[in-house]
């Protein structure tokens, strides 16, 4: 059995724990426009448009500049792009502000009510941003968390949203591990416990592992 002692103290040093998102950013308004242009995407997919997008449009001013039409052309091999460029519109409209490209949100947003109240931005978007960028003990559950939640036995059947899951891994994450779970999960999730044919030859945390995905 994984637990979570045993998960974090052994897959933690096998990973890059400096920083604290693959996604290309250059401030706190382009890493919440990376995690929104994610949803339903890969990293590196997002990370082939973003430093060409960010370069002109850095600062919630700098994207009205660029508009609806100019954004969606740096945006278009993503998927959903149309409504993911509304959304981004709309959230600079609210965000505009005489900041310049060291861009950070004003403490008003600094919780989750109020950043989701922010167009294009659900819970877990909500809680990527509060996680990454202030350290916010929130647990963000993209496919990976929930994947790895299931096979590790941290969940049940039962806990088949998001929500769910993230309620229950609260409770049995001690509370040290919680800023880091996303990164962690993440991670592991991308390149070792894989969806298709996990790596377990690799894994560091094989010999606890009872998932009936194991295929070692
Ligand atoms: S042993 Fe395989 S299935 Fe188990 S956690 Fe590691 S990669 Fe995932």
């Amino acid at each position: 059995m994984i637990t979570p002692d045993i998960y974090f103290e052994n897959v933690c040093p096998t990973l890059n724990m400096n920083i604290r998102s693959e996604l290309y950013s250059t401030n706190e308004f382009t890493f919440a426009v990376a995690v929104i242009l994610s949803a339903q995407a890969t990293d590196k997919k997002v990370n082939e448009v973003t430093p060409d997008l960010f370069r002109v449009a850095s600062t919630p001013r700098k994207m009205l500049a660029l508009g609806i039409d100019g954004l969606k052309k740096y945006i278009r091999v993503i998927s959903f792009f149309n409504n993911k460029a509304n959304n981004i519109i709309k959230l600079a409209e609210i965000l505009a502000d005489d900041q310049g490209d060291d861009w950070k949100f004003p403490v008003k947003y600094h919780t989750r009510d109020e950043l989701m109240k922010l167009p294009g931005i659900g819970q877990k978007t909500a809680n990527v941003v509060m996680n990454v960028l202030w350290g916010a003990p929130n647990i963000g559950v993209d496919t990976h968390v929930f994947r790895l939640s299931h096979r590790f036995g941290w969940v049940t059947n039962n806990d088949n949203t998001p929500e769910k899951v993230e309620e229950k891994l609260l409770k049995k994450i001690p509370k040290k591990y919680h800023s880091i779970v996303n990164h962690v999960m993440v991670l592991h999730g991308r390149y070792t416990c894989k969806a298709l044919r996990p790596n377990c030859a690799k894994c560091p945390v094989a010999k606890w592992c009872n998932s009936d995905d194991k295929n070692i």
